[in-house]
């Protein structure tokens, strides 16, 4: 039943009465009835909803069932690891939006805080330029303090001020950009994402440069708004040029890119990476090697482990497909599924090798298990004091393909343990790893 914006008294009586005694109105009556009965259905013992709650509970009754026989502890939960921190309790109260397109711009690696911080601010046209203070009425005198021409606005100070571009000028040349300075704001927010941008020392140098101009600049106008002190543009291009020399060469390694070194007389010692060759080890004589490892590919998770005799040769190899979950819990739960299979076997001395440190060192009790792998860790616990002798490691990832290959073998939901008919190519990895195939790792 529709009313149009234009209504008046008498066309409102016509809906009235039609829905209190008209056919429409004795429809949606009987409508109504068949919903309260559906929903009376739903809620009653043995109902959907009803089935659906105790479902939930019995579901949760089983993991507290699980961990029963370890001590109580209270758990923060927006935290992986259970214990509070401000930064989770930051990120649970927050309301998250997506990122902007400039967000690389100001926050990366290597970033020197307070920089970044005028220059969000900048970006986000948040500072309180003096078109804004002639807008909010503080002050009547709206003309930019660098060049005392024009008004002051975000995209004038930082970007088309006469003095600005003096500074912008020296920079670019280092930086080895040309910029054309007529665009417009939006324009001017596209060019800066298209070129302060990567991860190298090139990319560092101009998103710190970047940052440190912006908040140099905003600095100068401060002082010679409210401090009456004023330097050349030459000069703050040089404060912008040694503090970032002071900061790249005081913490980072220079690895590439010689000549631009040169350029912003970094001292660099340049270092060759350290390439080194890797190979699957065989295990002591007398123990089985399991190799396990987890994946997460769109909507599937995957685990996937291989058993191996010390010779080298496959016993068995499993896939497990579920749905997704952090990566931990998947190389966790493919651990827990090898251990199982080999206990059902007998196999009673075992060397795990996964090529997740985290996984390693919290089932080696290095570190605390996040609350969220709780259950598998136990699990697995539980599971290694069946072993007459069971060791957990961590590999190169390159040295355990194997099982690489068996957590990425199922895109569905499902399991799989094979005992023969191995997949050719997993025979093919494992061959190589009986030759002792060497893989770089850099
Ligand atoms: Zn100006």
């Amino acid at each position: 039943m529709e009313i149009d914006n234009n209504v008046n008294r008498k066309e409102v009586e016509t809906v009235v009465r039609d829905l209190m005694e008209g056919e429409k109105g004795k429809e949606i009556k009987k409508k109504a009835l068949q919903w309260k009965t559906k929903a009376e259905e739903a809620i009653k013992h043995g109902g959907s909803s009803y089935s659906n709650l105790d479902k939930m509970i019995e579901e949760e009754l089983h993991s507290i069932q699980r961990l029963k026989n370890q001590q109580e502890r209270i758990i923060w939960r927006p935290s992986p690891s259970g214990n509070f921190t401000t930064k989770s309790a930051w990120n649970a109260i927050r309301t998250r939006q997506g990122r902007v397109h400039w967000h690389n711009l100001i926050w990366f690696k290597g970033l020197v805080p307070r920089y970044s911080f005028i220059a969000w601010l900048a970006l986000r046209e948040a500072l309180q330029t003096k078109d804004k203070l002639c807008e909010y009425g503080v002050t009547n005198d709206g003309t930019c303090c660098l060049c005392e021409l024009h008004i002051e606005t975000v995209h004038h100070l930082f970007f088309h001020c006469s003095y600005s571009k003096v500074v912008w000028n020296i920079l670019l040349s280092l930086l080895g950009l040309t910029f054309n300075q007529t665009q417009n704001w939006p324009q001017t927010l596209n060019w800066l994402c298209s070129h302060i941008r990567g991860v190298e020392l090139k990319g560092l140098l101009r998103k710190l440069s970047f940052c440190a101009a912006v908040y140099f600049i905003w600095q100068e106008r401060n002082n010679r708004l409210f401090c009456q002190e004023s330097r050349s543009p030459t000069a703050l291009a040089q404060t912008v040029i040694d503090q970032v020399q002071k900061k790249i060469g005081r913490n980072f390694e220079i690895k590439d890119n010689p000549s631009l070194a040169t350029k912003w007389r970094l001292h660099a010692a340049f270092f060759h990476p350290t390439i080194f060759w890797c190979k699957w080890e065989a295990p002591r004589p007398g123990i089985k090697c399991l190799n396990c490892d987890g994946s997460v590919r769109g909507d599937i998770g995957g685990a996937g482990f291989i058993l191996r005799h010390e010779n080298g040769d496959i016993l068995a190899a499993g896939a497990i497909g579920v749905g997704v979950d952090a990566i931990l819990i998947h190389k966790l739960e493919a651990i827990k599924e090898a251990l199982v299979f080999a206990k059902l076997k007998g196999w009673e001395r075992i060397e795990v090798r996964t090529d997740s440190k985290f996984a390693a060192d919290i089932l080696n009790s290095k570190i605390d298990c996040p609350w969220k792998a709780l259950v598998a860790f136990f699990d697995i616990k539980d599971l290694i004091s069946y072993f007459k002798e069971l060791t957990i490691f961590f590999v190169y990832r390159q040295c355990n393909q194997a099982a690489d290959f068996m957590a990425n073998y199922l895109n569905r939901v499902d399991k799989v343990i094979f005992e023969s008919n191995f997949p050719l190519d997993l025979l093919r990895i494992v061959e190589e790893d009986k030759r002792g195939k060497l893989t770089i790792r850099v």
